[in-house]
């Protein structure tokens, strides 16, 4: 087992990896910003480093000082957790050039599944079904651009390759507007991502969005635990999941579900990763593939009772992954909500000062947050402040837990999300399961 995990993060997935390993028996290193000495993870972990000021460039995003500061304190792995430099190939690279053990896929991996275009190319050569497109990078030639469009049909989306976090998509509905569409996107692409190059999708009407997470220990185990439901979404920013993905078509799920393992042994995959679909008329379409731990880890450990943090732990430690797929099994239901720190209504963000804090509790409710009373949000992050987790022995169950449990949730001095989520779970449509991904900005409209 690795001895010592530097976690390169911040909030409540930092205490969450901290928490893990501390049940493996994994000494750990915090690293925090000027602005992150209050953090619970940093009060808890065995030692604590400040890599820089506030701003996350100089300081989550700081490669030269997060390895320094694994130097200084003889970490053997590095936990990069979701967001910041998760999914940057060079920092893993760099990572194990300097003698630690990066706690994640291969470099290469990471490289080949962060540009979209070659990511959807492997998984067509896999036999993941993909979105009808471009199959390839969108050159200059109008001709070209236009017969494309063509021939997949309008709606069409255009992406950037080296897109993420929602941005870098436009929709287009006519001719009239695809090659302004593709100039412009091309432009933020290149100014956003350093990478100026887009392709084309179908734009689906009313897809779902459903993903499935896979573990692979890169000696020959590699399981899938099921899928997820991600469709309540705002801004592309998903805002409430559920495991498993209510009503989907069996025969194309458990082909979804084949697909994504051999995908992973196809590419040779290594630690936790996450295929993400669209799901239209009972079929499945490949979009992108997270090679992280995900925000909404936890619904998936709550029906499969796998800690996925842990197998991520070990896998990194070279021992195999402690679960088959036949032993994998489904039990439950389970929600989370993501908490942020934000005007319900504006979507302001809304750092400041914890006044009272009350986590809600009782059987099949978690809590994974890094807030206690007293705590300051500052204004310089993410805005999630917690994830509320209900499991239950049925979706019914499980709603009625989540209704109770945000009731019960108590976050004074800041405005949170919670009044959005206490709405959400009522709502007649989302109740009956299977709403598409437009649903939650059509009811924000109204
Ligand atoms: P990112 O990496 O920025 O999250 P994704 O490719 O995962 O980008 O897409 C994010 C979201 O954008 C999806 O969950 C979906 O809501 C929407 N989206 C992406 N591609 C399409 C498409 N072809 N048709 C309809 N919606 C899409």
């Amino acid at each position: 087992m690795l001895d010592k995990v530097l976690i390169a993060n911040r909030g409540e997935i930092a205490l969450r990896i901290l928490r893990a390993c501390k049940e493996l028996g994994i000494k750990t290193v915090a690293v925090h910003s000027k602005a992150d000495r209050e953090l619970m993870h940093v009060r808890l972990a065995d030692e604590a480093v400040c890599i820089g000021p506030a701003s996350s460039a100089q300081s989550y995003l700081n490669i030269p000082s997060l390895i320094s500061a694994a130097e200084v304190t003889d970490a053997s792995a590095i936990h990069p957790g979701y967001g910041f430099l998760s999914e940057n190939a060079d920092f893993a690279e760099q990572v194990e050039r300097s003698g630690f053990t990066f706690i994640g896929p291969r470099a290469e991996t990471i490289r080949l599944m962060g540009d979209k275009v070659s990511a959807i190319e492997a998984m067509k050569k896999a036999g993941v079904p993909t979105v009808p497109g471009s199959d390839g990078p969108l050159g200059d030639d109008e001709g070209e651009l236009l017969a494309t469009a063509r021939r997949i049909g309008y709606p069409v989306i255009i992406k950037a390759a080296a897109g993420g976090g929602g941005r870098g998509m436009r929709v287009v509905h006519t001719e009239a507007h695809l090659i302004s569409a593709v100039t412009v996107t091309r432009t933020e692409a290149h100014s956003a991502f350093g990478d100026g190059t887009v392709y084309m999708e179908k734009f689906l009407e009313k897809p779902r969005h459903v993903e499935v997470q896979v573990l692979a220990d890169g000696q020959g185990n590699t399981i899938h635990l099921y899928d997820r439901d991600c469709s309540l979404q705002r801004r592309h920013q998903k805002v409430l999941e559920e495991a498993p993905a209510p009503g989907l078509d069996p025969d194309a799920r458990a082909k979804v579900l084949e697909a994504c393992r051999e995908a992973c042994v196809e590419i040779g995959y290594r630690g936790a990763g996450t295929f993400e679909f669209l799901y239209e008329d009972g079929e499945f379409f490949f979009i992108e593939m997270n090679t992280r731990v995900q925000v909404e880890h936890p619904v998936t450990e709550m029906v499969t009772g796998v800690d996925i943090v842990r197998e991520q732990l070990r896998i990194a430690s070279g021992l195999p992954l402690s679960i088959r797929q036949e032993d994998v099994e489904l039990n439950g239901h389970a929600f989370e909500c993501r908490i942020n720190a934000e005007d319900p209504r504006t979507f302001m963000p809304s750092p400041g000062k914890v006044t009272l804090y009350h986590p809600p509790g009782g059987l099949g409710v978690r809590m994974d947050s890094h807030l206690y009373t007293g705590y300051t949000v500052p204004p310089h992050y993410d805005s999630l402040i917690g994830k509320l987790i209900t499991w239950g022995a049925d979706r019914e169950t499980s709603l009625t837990r989540m209704r109770n449990a945000l009731d019960e949730l108590l976050v004074e001095g800041i405005k949170t999300n919670t009044d959005l989520h206490k709405d959400l779970v009522r709502d007649g449509y989302f109740q009956q399961g299977g709403v598409n991904i437009h649903y939650l900005e059509k009811k924000l409209a109204q």
